[in-house]
């Protein structure tokens, strides 16, 4: 039986790295680590990072120049505290951060933290260990399976991931090189992974890739399925009432995933497909592979298989080289599609990928300008997109306690949180919501029953 010990992990960036962390945390489980939210107490704190974002480096050294305050006081009195590095800036720095950051005992990339527990043990024999290689074995065939009680904490929705890496290689875009090429799970480990998700209560799963449509992993007949195969499977899953993807390329919307739209109901209407650009001539500088007119295609496809399809998107701004005519190209894409709502960012250079050394890089004043309008239209948009729903029906999957006492807090199959009033009891089921009120992050209801005969709540039924 192992000490009980205490880990404390720190995630950055998307779900892809959530996820990682919550399997990090099932994979020390049995080396007798149970998770906490404080820093201070913990033996083992785990930075889990993210290359995306604007000066992520510099980030990561100024959070281990807090944590290792914190290592200090510990030793101090007489307790050992381990810092582990992992995620896509580890993967990208390896031994540089060992030799820039001393406090740190442990550099762990994306592909290897199923070894966790054996560098633990060798950080224990006073090592500094550092483990950035791409392994032969795949981490998921060596991982723990999820624990019941850490998936029961983690709620109605979990992610899973079902595919990795890239071989896009946008131009502004580290992804190809933290997370190395696409590698996909075969299909029946991730059916596994879902039936023991919704045997402990989860009734979402968002299945999660950093290019998750170009999904390929091998069936039970040894082909390789698509994401459409996938979903179709999973939506056999008894307790699965609601299936979700992210993040998709348009090159790779093929047509078993749009069949898929038109026939799973368990699908949610709702698609993130980045854009990066409304401008021909931008797209192809960044190595997109698609055009403007076939993102549109893509879009009519879908919105065709399911009408009432919603879509979000990324976009940059301030590319080197983009002008004012490129971006207004993309503000009149975002009319002519109609987001729902979106992620915008400002162009930064990423070391290591061919943007970064252009020397046609925009200026800090136009690129902030640009997003503020980019931001502008994207608002005015997703208000008139949820307005649209005042008054209406919607399916709303209850996950969680909200913030005022008897209510709760939701998901309609468009990703909006509704919060409505409703016993406790109705978590992890789908209600059927009306929508009384339009707030600017989220919906407030009422369950349709209560709200088209008001003595049904009075009754408590
Ligand atoms: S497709 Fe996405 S993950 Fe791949 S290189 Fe392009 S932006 Fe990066």
């Amino acid at each position: 039986m192992s000490k009980p010990r205490k880990v404390h992990v720190k995630s950055f960036g998307c779900q892809m790295n959530v996820y990682d962390s919550h399997r990090m945390a099932d994979t020390l489980a049995p080396a007798g680590f149970t998770e906490t939210a404080r820093l201070e107490e913990a033996d083992l704190v785990i930075l889990n990072t993210c290359h995306i974002r604007e000066k992520a480096v510099e980030k990561v050294y100024s959070e281990i120049g807090r944590i290792r305050e914190f290592k200090e006081e510990a030793a101090r009195d007489g307790r050992s505290m381990m810092i582990a590095v992992a995620g896509c800036v580890a993967q990208a720095e390896g031994k540089e951060i060992i030799r820039r950051a001393g406090a740190v005992d442990l550099v762990v990339g994306s592909q290897n933290y199923h070894r966790l527990p054996q560098m633990l043990a060798r950080v224990q024999d006073g090592e500094k260990v550092v483990d950035t290689e791409f392994p032969v074995e795949d981490k998921f065939d060596v991982l723990a399976a999820p624990r019941r009680d850490s998936i029961a904490k983690r709620g109605i929705s979990a992610f899973v991931t079902v595919q990795e890496g890239c071989d896009k290689f946008c131009a502004f875009c580290v992804v190809p090189y933290t997370r190395g090429t696409e590698v996909s799970r075969p299909v029946e480990k991730i059916v596994t992974e879902v039936e023991r998700l919704a045997a402990a209560g989860v009734r979402e799963i968002t299945l999660i890739g950093q290019n998750v449509n170009a999904y390929h992993g091998l069936a039970s007949d040894g082909a390789p399925a698509t994401l459409g195969k996938l979903l179709r499977r999973l939506a056999q899953v008894p307790g699965i009432l609601r299936l979700r993807y992210t993040t998709s390329h348009p090159r790779d919307m093929d047509d078993t995933l749009i069949d898929a739209h038109a026939e799973l109901p368990a699908l949610m209407p709702y698609v993130h497909l980045p854009v990066q650009s409304g401008s021909d001539r931008v797209l192809a500088e960044m190595n997109r592979r698609h055009t403007r007119e076939d993102y549109l295609g893509v879009i009519a496809r879908l919105r065709a298989a399911r009408a009432d399809l919603v879509f979000t998107s990324d976009f940059i701004v301030g590319f080197p080289g983009e002008t004012e005519a490129d971006f207004r190209d993309t503000l009149t894409l975002v009319d002519e599609i109609g987001f729902a709502g979106a992620y915008t960012f400002i162009y930064s250079p990423r070391p290591g990928t061919p943007a970064a050394d252009r020397p046609d890089q925009i200026s800090p004043e136009v690129k902030s300008e640009r997003l503020q309008r980019l931001q502008a239209l994207i608002t005015q948009h997703q208000r008139k997109f949820n307005a649209g729903f005042a008054g209406r029906e919607l399916d709303v999957l209850l996950e969680k306690p909200g913030r005022l006492p008897g209510q709760l807090v939701g998901r309609s199959p468009y990703l909006q949180a509704v919060q409505v009033m409703a016993p406790a009891n109705l978590i992890g089921s789908v209600q059927r919501v009306t929508v009384t009120e339009v707030g600017s992050n989220s919906l407030f209801g009422a369950l349709a029953d209560e709200a088209r005969n008001p003595a049904f709540a009075a009754a408590g039924a």
